[in-house]
């Protein structure tokens, strides 16, 4: 989603809106490591915008299901993702910015494209060792039967 940033002003502005399930497993495709989640559904945002002078404020939530595979019994899991985030974003004044300002973000010209923002704050919100459940009892190093579903076969054997 795309704001113009004159359109805004102090009063506060409700926004809903959903980034594409297939955008965020491209960019978790093109990095390594997140081989085992992906997004089952659209990312659905609502937050609150206003500006201040040039000051963008934009908080909000953003919410989707991650399909997962947990990594103590390795079965794939559905989980519901949830994640609270709050930016102040800046004009970009040109030349190097520093990189290491904690929780600001930069805009150049009137257009501010919030895609990027809110997909980022999906990716952080990933959790690569969230298991199926508390008590997931994993799978049994002898026999290697899924201990959730199965009982163990190693005390049968001989
Ligand atoms: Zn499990
Ligand atoms: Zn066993």
């Amino acid at each position: 989603m795309i704001v113009r940033v004159p359109d805004l002003t102090e009063e506060v502005r409700e926004v809903e809106f959903r980034e594409p399930a297939a955008l965020l497993n491209a960019r978790m495709d093109a990095s390594p490591g997140w081989d085992d989640e992906h997004f089952d559904g659209d990312l659905e945002v609502h937050g609150q915008l206003y500006r201040t002078e040039s000051d963008v404020h934009f908080s909000g939530t953003v919410s989707g299901q991650v399909r997962s595979v947990c990594p103590r019994c390795l079965e794939e899991f559905v989980w519901p993702l949830r994640r609270d985030f709050r930016f102040v974003i800046v004009p970009a004044r040109g030349g190097a910015e520093p990189e290491d300002d904690e929780g600001i973000d930069h805009y150049s010209g009137d257009d501010l494209d919030l895609a990027p923002l809110v997909c980022e704050q999906g990716l952080l919100a990933l959790d690569p060792s969230l298991l199926c459940s508390e008590s997931c009892r994993g799978l049994c190093a002898g026999c290697g039967a899924n201990l959730n579903v199965e009982e163990c076969r190693c005390a049968k054997r001989r």
